[in-house]
């Protein structure tokens, strides 16, 4: 069978036995779609049904979670943890607390961190973890025994060199905390089980900037390569979550201006630039909408939902908030104003349509399996740290970074030119990500 009709037919099972699962079926096929000429050089792959298997998780869980509310009450959420490859490593990958999730989100961002983790060079394989609880209008207290009961379950699956999961949408500082206080009061053991930890706990310096800062590091990587940096450039972050602030603060240490950032109500434009200390004070410390933001800076405008933002002239888009959120509309409206670079913060926040739209239109487009990849970067650099018992300095853990993010960057190039997509990142990042899983899936037999 040609390479295509492998992966033809691979897809079509996954369509088949994943029935629903929108968001896992859109990460699947951007990646098998990258394999062709991959497959078509390694016949061992097909031989040893390498995406038949690399399709499938090797454990899915999915649990119930009660928890009682300030008044009283009974509720009831549902909780996963999709463990989806240990070729290179333990378990490695955030937990996402949000309304809108159910198992083929979390199928879809486990299946995407198995490449992005392997693109890190680190040894870690790919999982993801979340419930469908919404910590927004929750008070600390409900927030603590939502928690706690999570991990009450979670628990028994996962370990320091098991599965180590980490914060993703809606799971922070605060929450990573009282899991891991769980975790440690049921197993009487404090280890490296979960990353995003506090400074006094275990936790590594620069993990709370490292998705922000990593994602305008490859990005400053691609420009140096045109020639060109961040100096002068007009950018457009979405989101105002962990990844969008961290962009936001390292693109203006390197000379850029960004003037518009949004939360899932709506987004501000600021033409003066965006005063980063205002939306910290706002969503770091307060947990206000973002709106707030033009009560202070009248130079500030706010409009209401979030798609318009791509409306907004920039040179560089770094769309940060949640998948989906760039559609071929929003492509267009950036080829419009010039803009020259988009690099995802987020995990699939591009549609495929506008992904193919500004690929075709010549505008350096970034995965977010590649430009994201600092965030989970320093998470194995805290397992690391945990490890030895041992915490680097900032500078230090700030440098192996940078030197991730680089490397990334350069893998994914070579590698879309090996493979005849040169420029084609989205094409190189799923290649170089998945040739090394398939060796070490190789390499130790069918399991
Ligand atoms: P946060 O919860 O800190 O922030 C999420 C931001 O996105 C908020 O501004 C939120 O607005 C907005 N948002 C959430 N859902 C929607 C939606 N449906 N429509 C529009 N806006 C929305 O999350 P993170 O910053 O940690 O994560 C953002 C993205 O980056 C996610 O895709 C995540 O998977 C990815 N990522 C995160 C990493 C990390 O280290 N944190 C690592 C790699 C990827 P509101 O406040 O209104 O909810």
């Amino acid at each position: 069978m040609s390479s295509k009709k492998v992966i033809e037919s691979v897809y079509e099972l996954v369509l088949k036995r994943n029935p629903g699962e929108s968001e896992f079926h859109q990460a699947v096929k951007e990646v098998l779609d990258s394999l062709v000429t991959v497959l078509d050089e390694n016949p061992q792959y097909i031989e040893a049904r390498i995406l038949d298997r690399i399709v499938e998780p090797e454990r899915v869980l999915m649990f119930r979670v009660p928890w009682v509310d300030d008044n009283g009450k009974v509720q009831v959420n549902r909780g996963f943890r999709v463990q989806f490859s240990s070729a290179i490593g333990p378990y490695k990958g955030g937990i996402r607390f949000h309304p809108s999730v159910y198992l083929g989100i979390i199928k879809f961002l486990g299946f995407e961190q198995v490449f992005k983790n392997s693109l890190t060079g680190l040894m870690m394989g790919g999982g993801k973890g979340g419930s469908d609880f919404d910590p927004k209008g929750k008070s600390d207290n409900e927030v603590m025994h939502f928690c706690q009961s999570f991990m009450t379950e979670l628990c028994k699956h996962i370990g320091a060199d098991t599965d180590v999961p980490a914060g993703d949408i809606g799971v922070g500082g605060r929450e990573i905390g009282f899991m891991f206080g769980q975790y440690k009061r049921i197993r009487n053991e404090f280890v490296g089980v979960l990353t995003g930890k506090g400074l006094n706990w275990g936790g590594s310096l620069v993990r709370t900037e490292a998705t922000g800062y990593g994602l305008v590091y490859i990005v400053d990587e691609l420009l140096k390569e045109k020639g060109d940096s961040f100096d002068g450039k007009t950018v457009v972050v979405s989101g105002s979550g962990n990844v969008a602030i961290y962009a936001v603060e390292k693109v203006q240490q390197l000379g850029g201006k960004v003037v518009a950032m949004s939360d899932s109500n709506g987004f501000i434009y600021d033409p003066q630039g965006i005063k980063l200390d205002t939306v910290k004070q706002l969503k770091e410390v307060e947990r206000k909408r973002i709106k707030e933001y033009t009560a202070i800076h009248k130079s500030a405008k706010y409009t209401e939902g979030c798609a318009g933002i791509w409306n907004v002239k920039c040179d560089i888009a770094l769309p940060s908030a949640t998948q989906n959120e760039l559609d071929a509309a929003g492509a267009k409206a950036l080829i419009k104003n010039g803009c020259k670079v988009v690099a995802e913060g987020a995990n699939m926040p591009t549609t495929p349509d506008a992904a193919d739209l500004l690929i075709e239109n010549k505008v350096a487009f970034l995965p977010g399996k590649a430009a994201n990849a600092g965030g989970v970067a320093v998470s194995g650099l805290e397992m690391a740290q945990n490890s030895q018992r041992y915490a680097w300095t900032f500078e230090r853990a700030d440098a192996e970074l940078k030197n991730i993010m680089v490397n990334i960057y350069k893998n994914i190039n070579a590698a879309a030119e090996k493979y005849g997509a040169k420029g084609n990142y989205i094409v190189g990042a799923n290649i170089a990500g998945f040739v090394k899983v398939a060796d070490s899936m190789l390499a130790q037999g069918v399991v």
